[in-house]
């Protein structure tokens, strides 16, 4: 089967994070069919092994999952229909070759809800794995443009829903209830200073994402609200400034706001979607960017990380990493929009761009 048939299968089987069933079966059968690969199956993902029976063992993680269309559909508004396809050609390539390295393809399921990396981490006690290398498609970048950075590749970046429970009172005597209304508009109206301070080592980010107080009942003074925000950073320990801070400046808000009643007001929280940044490890990272200024390969660094986050990040726990971005064309629709499609003209330019950089890796 050429690439590009199982690229059109893929992508017509749009699947959502943890239920890429169709999928998994779909790269099982390729990689049985047209690799020397071993395969490990996990239900839930699985890896193919190219053993060569080395003391190097490398790690290459291909995600899998869609995301939702403007109607609530399953499309692959990420190219994630590409990344596997791309890895399945570059294992197919390896077949039969010796690098003087094993190679482990992990497809990975649920990255878009960031909930995946972790569900793979048996893989690395039932491996000893020396590097684990991911790639992103990235539009707006020159088809085939291979992406560095020594440092951060992709942000990390929390959601957090900040509850504010005071009291409930008539709407003819506001006074008497505690709406935490008032406090949750103070504290937004901070979020622009906050995220301004002097307290990150690089640039952070908070986007205000709903506000949700009361009900639209008109005799009631609401006595719950919820602030949710989604934060972001550079760097993980930055992420965690951040939280803390707009923590400590939600109660301060409600002492502004509450006064001398404010200890009836309680606040807690809930993060969500969480995903560290995805941090090259520095050594690895010195090493491969040096040999790929050395290759043939087209090359450029970021200026900085990207704003978006990825779950690759979670895979510095177990192993050294590092992530790289792969241009889809300078004109090409941004990720996640509607509009988006993998280029199927960057299947074989990215499978054979895989081989070098595990190769050199
Ligand atoms: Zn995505
Ligand atoms: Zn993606």
């Amino acid at each position: 089967m050429e690439v590009s048939e199982l690229f059109s299968t893929l992508h017509n089987n749009p699947e959502f994070s943890e239920h890429e069933t169709k999928t998994l079966e779909i790269l099982k059968t390729y990689i049985k069919e047209n690799t020397d690969l071993k395969i490990v199956d996990h239900n839930n993902f699985f890896y193919g092994i190219h053993d060569e029976n080395a003391d190097r063992t490398i790690a290459v993680r291909a995600d899998i999952d869609a995301i939702a269309n403007s109607e609530g559909k399953a499309f692959h508004g990420c190219g994630h229909d590409g990344h596997s396809s791309m890895a399945c050609e570059a294992a197919r390539l390896l077949s039969g070759k010796k690098i003087g390295k094993n190679v482990i393809f992990l497809f990975q399921p649920a990255e878009e809800n960031g909930a995946g990396a972790k569900s793979c981490f048996p893989m690395f006690d039932e491996n000893n794995i020396d590097l684990i290398l991911g790639l992103h498609n990235i539009p707006s970048y020159k088809m085939g443009t291979v992406l560095l950075t020594k440092d951060s590749f992709a942000d990390a970046s929390t959601g957090i829903c900040i509850k504010f429970t005071g009291a409930q009172s008539h709407a003819g005597c506001p006074e008497e209830g505690l709406n935490p209304g008032f406090a949750i508009s103070n504290l937004v109206c901070k979020l622009d200073e906050i995220i301004n301070r002097d307290i990150y080592e690089k640039p952070v980010l908070s986007t205000l994402i709903c506000v949700n107080v009361g009900e639209k009942n008109y005799g009631i003074n609401a006595g719950y609200g919820e602030l949710c925000l989604t934060l972001r950073a550079q760097k993980s320990s930055d992420l965690s400034i951040l939280v803390n801070t707009v923590l400590d400046e939600a109660k301060k808000s409600v002492e502004e706001v509450f006064k001398d009643k404010s200890s009836n007001v309680t606040i807690s929280y809930e993060l969500l979607d969480e995903f560290p940044s995805t941090e090259n490890t520095k050594s690895e990272a010195e090493r491969i960017c040096k040999e790929i200024e050395n290759s043939s390969l087209d090359y450029k660094y970021l200026d900085r990380p990207m704003r978006w986050s990825e779950d690759f990040g979670n895979y510095r726990e177990k192993s050294k990493s590092f992530f790289f971005g792969l241009g889809a064309g300078e004109d090409h629709p941004g990720l996640h929009t509607e509009e988006y499609c993998f280029p199927k003209e960057l299947l074989e330019i990215g499978a054979k761009t895989w081989v070098k950089i595990i190769e050199l890796a």
